[in-house]
């Protein structure tokens, strides 16, 4: 895939109280006091070494608040003056960066909707031409990890070489579970190819909810990712983008705390080899409960066409034939007859199940009405 790039390592540029690194801060800028307040209370929190806040806001659509723009620039120095961290924005444009280095910002940023775009990322290229400042680079929205290559070389060509790339997910037509799915093959591929290359995990883009945070964070830890970029606002609930997924800097102390720092184990080969094959398994097992859910939700239409028809649930007839066709199909597949049967038999519990409560929804419904 050609040579790899000219980095400066991380630790040479960056030393860090405590390794991993941590970016935090909130998805935007929204005032000088949410931003001031946020930065305080990050501040207090040991690994939290820079800050991190969006001004200029790509949004889906152009209704959405799209940032505070420059304005922001002069909070983050006071962010700067005023705590011990380092600030990070994100430029999506050779204006944005201009201005971004008159205010002083430490690292800059280019997001996942800039990267996909060469010419962008180009032009942002051609006004850090002679600049010494750090750059992160996310992924692309689309899993394609020449073009993320491409945006760290068209960088790396003019000079810049305190590089991070960031792994944030992919968005897939798909249902999943995350907001961007992440394909962990995707940056170790990146990191076989550019060892030196510092990579960080943004959980927060990836999660799109606080729940998953913290095993997204664990397993970015446990892949030997070198950072993390978490969302954290001081009043999450009144956040005006990506309310869901941000924490407060409370919830990210204590998330912090609970991450474990394993010894590495194993060669990286044998690891790599072993995370390629489990992520397998995570894509296959998130297809596996989508189809689930895609069943259930016809099992329930059917419930509904039953009692519109004055029919029973159960149709043993139906499912004696449905029993013995998967069961053949499935040993002919090499799975046992035991385990086929144990599943369907809870594929059909589950059924029953949801076609009862929609059976009983409905006569609830229709006693109401007519009481
Ligand atoms: C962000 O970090 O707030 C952001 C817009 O991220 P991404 O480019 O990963 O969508
Ligand atoms: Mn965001």
């Amino acid at each position: 895939m050609g040579s790899p790039l000219d980095i400066i390592p991380l630790d040479h540029w960056l030393p860090l109280n405590s390794s991993p690194l941590i970016v935090a801060g909130p998805c935007s800028a929204e005032s000088e006091e949410q931003v001031l307040d946020t930065a305080r209370e990050l501040a207090k929190i040991p690994q939290v070494t820079v800050f991190r806040s969006g001004i200029w806001k790509p949004r889906t659509r152009p209704s959405g608040f799209e940032g505070v723009g420059n304005a922001g620039l002069v909070w983050l120095q006071k962010v700067r003056q005023q705590t011990r961290l380092l600030t990070t924005v994100e430029v999506a444009n050779p204006d944005h960066v201009k201005v971004a280095l008159k205010y002083d910002v430490d690292i800059l940023w280019i997001g996942a909707r800039t990267v996909v775009n060469p010419f962008s990322v180009q032009e942002i290229s051609e006004v850090l031409k002679g600049v010494d400042i750090p750059v992160m680079v996310k992924n692309p929205l689309n899993p394609d990890i020449k073009i993320w290559i491409g945006a760290l070389e068209r960088l790396n060509h003019v000079g810049i070489k305190k590089l991070i790339a960031v792994h944030r997910g992919f968005s897939f037509f798909k249902r999943t579970p995350y907001r961007n799915s992440p394909m962990w093959e995707i940056p170790i591929e990146l990191k076989q190819w550019c060892p030196e290359l510092p990579i960080l995990v943004d959980p927060s883009h990836i999660c799109g909810e606080t729940g998953l945070l913290l095993s997204v964070s664990q397993k970015a830890l446990d892949l030997e990712m070198n950072g993390l970029m978490v969302e954290s606002h001081i009043h999450p609930h009144e956040a005006l983008t990506d309310k869901e997924q941000q924490i407060t800097p409370e919830h990210l102390k204590i998330l912090l705390s609970h991450l474990i720092i394993r010894k590495k184990s194993g060669t990286i080969d044998f690891e790599n080899k072993l995370e390629e094959l489990r992520s397998e398994i995570d894509k296959l097992d998130e297809e596996l409960i989508d189809i689930l859910a895609r069943r259930m939700d016809i099992a329930e239409e059917i419930g509904k066409y039953k009692k519109e028809n004055n029919i029973t649930i159960l149709q043993l007839k139906r499912w004696s034939q449905v029993i013995r066709e998967r069961v053949l199909a499935g040993e002919k597949m090499g799975l046992s007859r035991e385990f086929l049967l144990k599943l369907l038999e809870a594929v059909h519990e589950e059924s029953i199940q949801r076609q009862t409560e929609v059976m009983n929804r409905e006569n609830n419904a229709t006693s109401t009405s007519s009481s």
